[in-house]
C-alpha cells in the first residue's frame, strides 16, 4: 500500500489537475480535486454556524417538538446531514398533530387560558344552567365535568374545547326545548283565558278584562307582559270574588223574606179558614134563633170575627208590602252591583276607551320604572303630550269622532314605541309616556317620529281624513327627582312647544 501523500504535495497535485481538466478554479472544484488525490470521500461541506441558527429560531410547541429540536441539536453536533433530515421532518410532524387536537398533556404557555378568563367562562356557564329548565339531566352532566376543568388550573384548551363542544350540542336542545315550552305555556294560557272570557259572556266589565288579558297573552313573553298580566288577572280575580260574596248574601236575604212570606200566606190561610168556621157556625145558630133578641149576640160574634179578619189581613198586608220592598231593595242592590262591576274598569288601572293606562296604573308604572332605572343606573325620560286643538275636532265632527281619534292616536302611538314604553291617558286629550334606557335626545327623536307616523295613518272620519298632530315634552328623570316632577318638567316643555306655535317637541 502506497504511503499516504503530504498535504502539501495533494495540495499541489489538485491544483495542477485543477489546470488540466479545464474545470473553474471554485473553492468546490478544488476541493474535489484534492478529495480525489487524498482518496477522501467527495461530501460538501457541514455549515454547522448557519444551521446551528435556524435549530435556535424555531420552537417547540410541545413536548414531542422539544424532544425533536434536542435531536436536531445533537445531529447538527454530529454533522449528520441525515440526522439533521430525521429531525427537522419529525419536528413539522410534531406541529401537524397538536393542530388535530390530539390529547396532549403537554403545557405551554400558548395551551392554557389566562385564569381570569376561564373563570369567567365558568361563570358563564354556570349562569346559563337555569335558564334551560330542569328537564335534561344530560346538561347537568356536561356541565359539571367543563366547570370543573374551567375552575382548575392551569386551564388545557384542548380538553375545554372538547367538553365545551358537547356542552353547547347539549345546550342547543335543551334550549329548543324551552323555546317550545313557553310556547305551549302561552297557548294554554289563552285558552284558559279564552274559557274564562265565554263563561262570561254577559258581563261587560269581565269580558273587557278578559280582552285586556288576550291582548297581552300574545307573544313576545316579556317580563313586562307577565307582570302585566298577573295584574290583570288579580283585579278580575278580586272583582269576581267580591260579586261573588255580595251576591250570596243577597240570595240568602231573597231567600229569608221568601221563608217569611210563605210563612205570612199560611197563616192567613188558617185565619181565614177559622173565620169561615166561626161565620158558618154562626149561619146555623142564626137559621135556628127563633126570637130576634136572640140573634143580637150571634150578630156580635159574627162582627167580632169580621173585625179580627179584617185587621189580620190588613196586617198581613202591610207585612207582604214591606217584603216586597225588601225583595225590590235586594233586586235594586244587584243591579247596582252590576253596574259597579262594569264601571270598575276605571277603578282598575286602564282606560276603558283607550286601553292606555290611566292615572292609577301611570303611578304605579312610573314607580316600577323608576326602581328599576335608579337599581340599573339608566336613563328615563318621560313624555307629555297633547293634541292640537282638539276641541275644534270635537266641535266639528262630534265627540264620538273625537273619541275615535283619540283611539286612533293611541293604536298609532302603540305601533311607534318601543316594548318597554309605557302609554298612559294622563287627562282628556293629554297622554304620557314612558321611556326607559332613554336620554332626553332619543326621547324627542322618538316623539319626532310619532309626529311623523301619526302623518302617514291619518284619522279617518267617515270619509274625511283627518290630520291629528300634537304638542310634546319631553324630560329626563334627573338624580333623586320624583315622576311627578319629571312630568311637571315635561308638561312645563309642552307648554312652551304649544306657545311656540304647537305640532313641536320640546326637551324640559
Ligand atoms: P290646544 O291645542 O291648546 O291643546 O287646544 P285644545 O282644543 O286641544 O285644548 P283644550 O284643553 O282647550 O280642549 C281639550 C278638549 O278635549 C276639551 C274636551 O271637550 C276634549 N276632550 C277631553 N276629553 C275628551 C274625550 O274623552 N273625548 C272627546 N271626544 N273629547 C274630549
Ligand atoms: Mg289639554
Ligand atoms: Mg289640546
Amino acid at each position: 500500500m502506497a504511503e499516504p501523500k503530504h498535504p502539501s504535495e495533494i495540495a499541489r497535485e489538485a491544483l495542477k489537475r485543477l489546470a488540466a481538466s479545464h474545470l473553474a478554479p471554485t473553492p468546490a472544484n478544488y476541493q474535489a480535486c484534492y478529495n480525489e488525490i487524498a482518496q477522501l470521500p467527495n461530501v460538501a461541506p457541514f455549515p454547522e454556524q448557519p444551521l446551528r441558527q435556524i435549530a435556535l429560531a424555531l420552537t417547540a410547541k410541545n413536548e414531542i417538538q422539544e424532544k425533536k429540536l434536542a435531536k436536531l441539536d445533537a445531529a447538527i453536533g454530529r454533522r449528520s446531514w441525515h440526522g439533521v433530515q430525521d429531525a427537522l421532518l419529525a419536528y413539522i410532524a410534531a406541529g401537524h398533530d397538536n393542530n388535530s387536537a390530539a390529547p396532549s398533556t403537554a403545557v405551554s404557555v400558548a395551551q392554557v387560558l389566562p385564569p381570569d378568563f376561564s373563570d369567567r367562562l365558568a361563570r358563564f356557564v354556570e349562569c346559563v344552567q337555569p335558564a334551560l329548565g330542569e328537564e335534561d339531566d344530560r346538561v347537568l352532566e356536561l356541565l359539571s365535568p367543563l366547570v370543573g376543568a374551567l375552575r382548575q388550573p392551569p386551564v388545557d384548551v384542548g380538553q375545554v374545547q372538547k367538553l365545551f363542544a358537547s356542552f353547547s350540542h347539549r345546550v342547543l336542545f335543551a334550549a329548543e326545548e324551552q323555546v317550545e315550552i313557553k310556547e305551549s305555556l302561552l297557548k294554554l294560557l289563552h285558552l284558559i283565558i279564552q274559557n274564562i272570557g265565554e263563561l262570561s259572556l254577559d258581563d261587560s266589565w269581565l269580558k273587557g278584562q278578559v280582552d285586556g288579558l288576550l291582548a297581552v297573552v300574545a307573544p313576545p313573553l316579556t317580563l313586562r307582559h307577565l307582570d302585566e298580566m298577573e295584574r290583570r288577572l288579580r283585579d278580575v280575580m278580586h272583582k269576581q270574588g267580591e260579586a261573588k260574596r255580595r251576591s250570596v248574601e243577597a240570595q240568602e236575604e231573597m231567600r229569608q223574606m221568601l221563608a217569611a212570606f210563605i210563612e205570612r200566606l199560611a197563616s192567613m190561610n188558617e185565619s181565614s179558614a177559622t173565620f169561615q168556621g166561626r161565620i158558618e157556625d154562626s149561619a146555623r145558630e142564626i137559621e135556628q134563633v127563633k126570637r130576634i133578641e136572640d140573634l143580637a149576640p150571634l150578630l156580635k160574634d159574627v162582627i167580632a170575627a169580621t173585625r179580627s179578619m179584617a185587621e189580620e189581613t190588613a196586617a198581613s198586608r202591610e207585612q207582604l208590602q214591606s217584603l216586597q220592598e225588601k225583595v225590590l231593595a235586594t233586586e235594586a242592590e244587584l243591579v247596582q252591583l252590576h253596574l259597579e262591576l262594569d264601571s270598575a274598569s276605571a277603578l282598575a288601572r286602564h282606560d276603558p276607551l283607550t286601553d292606555a293606562l290611566n292615572r292609577k296604573g301611570l303611578d304605579e308604572a312610573l314607580a316600577r320604572e323608576i326602581a328599576s332605572v335608579r337599581r340599573k343606573e339608566t336613563p328615563l325620560s318621560v313624555c307629555l303630550l297633547d293634541i292640537d286643538n282638539f276641541k275644534k275636532l270635537n266641535d266639528r265632527l262630534g265627540h264620538a269622532a273625537g273619541d275615535s281619534a283619540l283611539v286612533h292616536l293611541t293604536n298609532v302611538a302603540r305601533r311607534s314605541m318601543r316594548p318597554t314604553d309605557t302609554l298612559a291617558r294622563y287627562g282628556g286629550e293629554e297622554f304620557v309616556i314612558l321611556m326607559p334606557d332613554t336620554t332626553m335626545d332619543q326621547g324627542i327623536e322618538a316623539m319626532v317620529r310619532l309626529q311623523r307616523e301619526l302623518t302617514k295613518a291619518f284619522f279617518l272620519s267617515g270619509k274625511e281624513k283627518v290630520l291629528i298632530t300634537f304638542s310634546a315634552g319631553v324630560a329626563q328623570l334627573a338624580q333623586d327627582e320624583s315622576g311627578a316632577d319629571a312630568i311637571r318638567r315635561a308638561d312645563r316643555a309642552m307648554y312652551l312647544a304649544k306657545r311656540a306655535g304647537k305640532n313641536r317637541v320640546m326637551g324640559g
